[in-house]
């Protein structure tokens, strides 16, 4: 199968990372999916932390969600034409994130940033956008720069096709340092448009701000009359069900979403103030356009996700909260205590075990880490049945499908991984 698909998609995915390039594996096709587990074309079972890179907090083939997106194609897939579905999706995501009072829906992550720094562009009128290392938002141009860990240094495109000019307003500055970010403020002077950041970054793995970054990031946009964008696509009722800026208690500008409001089918968001996104099209100057926007499979599968997060709220970001932290600090225990230096980095149900002593706060720290370690350990992992990011650099998720019997047989498989003899004498 993987032969066939390399024949007329290139690298054989639609995506580059499930190429599984990093771990010198070819990657299992999926058959099925239910609850917390997947199914493979050769009928291996796998406990899945990867959850579609986010999506799936509910698990696989979630009965109300399955309902809905077949009820809603029994009446046509699509009309390009206002629905109720999309005011009623809307309506949840403006009651969980109080400081947006409009949202636009598009149909990705990728589409939501895009637009989300065109807006900020139209609305301050300044050209460059500060973003940081290691954080992804999605394969636009503009967004697609490392850069190196110099400080306000101009942009250096991160990809093949993306001429020098289209990056030359993009300033990468490392994650959880102010003071770089203060210099391009003051080298820069009226001219950035927006700062965009991963509130809790997923893309480098799981790096958190560190105390106060994110609140200073706030103080210092406001300050500058520059525009705040949360990228929540990850964590969008992900750390809660009003993201990190109810986490955190910290309102941005702009906020962009992707991943769980669509309920596994894509969609993405980007929304604020009445102010702000009345400069959208039709009522303002931005253009933005979709033909499938807001379609309503996607707008029914979000909907029946959204609602039964809203309504079980209560138990299931404490109980994802409660599960992770056995499972994070299991599998870090079985390494330590074999001796694998560890770095578990996590935030409610998000995490990362950096093969580094750590801590990992950034890029820099993150790309520390020993990725050979991390093959062996993903390579016996799958073997055991455990299906994690295939890359050192990607975050892991639990989600509400989840049990503590998972839990036990991944702790289970990470004690054979990191010390087989010890494991098979304790007669596992
Ligand atoms: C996944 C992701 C994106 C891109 O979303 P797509 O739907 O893949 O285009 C953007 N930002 C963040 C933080 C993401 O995790």
């Amino acid at each position: 199968m993987q032969k066939r698909a390399e024949q007329m998609i290139p690298g054989g995915v639609n995506s580059p990372v499930r190429a599984y390039a990093a771990v010198g594996v070819d990657p299992p096709f999926i058959a099925r999916g239910e609850g917390s587990r997947l199914w493979d074309v050769d009928g291996n079972e796998y406990i899945d932390y990867i959850g579609s890179w986010g999506p799936l907090i509910l698990g696989h083939a979630f009965p109300t969600v399955v309902d809905a997106i077949s009820n809603a194609a029994r009446k046509g897939t699509t009309f390009g034409a206002s629905t109720p579905a999309e005011s009623d999706l809307a309506e949840i995501i403006l009651q969980a994130f109080p400081g947006m009072e409009k949202v636009r829906f598009v149909n990705s992550g990728t589409e939501a940033t895009m637009s989300a720094i065109r807006l900020a562009r139209a609305s301050t009128k300044r050209k460059y956008i500060v973003k940081f290392e290691g954080c992804y938002h999605g394969h636009a141009d503009a967004l697609l720069v490392k850069a190196g860990s110099g400080v306000a240094t101009l942009g250096i495109p991160g990809s093949a096709g993306v001429p020098e000019e289209f990056t030359q307003f993009t300033l990468a500055l490392p994650f959880n340092d102010i003071d770089s970010l203060e210099l391009a403020f003051s080298k820069y002077k009226h001219q950035i448009a927006c700062v965009i950041v991963e509130p809790v970054v997923g893309n480098m793995g799981c790096v958190p701000g560190s105390g106060g970054y994110l609140a200073a990031l706030r103080l210092i946009t406001q300050r500058e009359n520059a525009v705040l964008i949360f990228d929540e696509v990850m964590t969008g009722f992900r750390l809660a069900f009003g993201g990190a800026q109810e986490l955190y208690g910290i309102r941005p500008d702009l906020t962009t979403m992707g991943k769980i409001i669509g309920g596994g089918l894509p969609v993405g968001a980007y929304g604020g103030s009445s102010e702000i996104m009345d400069l959208v099209a039709p009522l303002g100057p931005m253009y933005q356009a979709g033909t499938l926007s807001g379609n309503p499979l996607a707008m029914a599968a979000g909907l029946a996700t959204l609602r039964h997060l809203q309504q079980h709220k209560q138990e299931i970001y404490s109980r994802l909260d409660k599960l992770a932290g056995e499972l994070v600090d299991g599998v870090a225990a079985a390494a330590t205590d074999a001796g694998t230096p560890v770095c578990a980095n996590r935030v409610g149900s998000m995490f990362t075990w950096f093969f580094t002593a750590g801590p990992v706060s950034d890029w820099a720290s993150a790309s520390k880490s020993d990725t050979e370690t991390f093959r062996r350990f993903f390579r016996s992992m799958l073997d055991n049945g455990i299906y994690l990011p295939p890359s050192q650099f990607e975050a892991a998720f639990l989600s509400a499908a989840h049990t503590e019997n998972d839990i036990h047989k991944t702790i289970a498989a990470a004690k054979r991984t990191f010390a087989p003899a010890r494991a098979g004498s304790a007669g596992s």
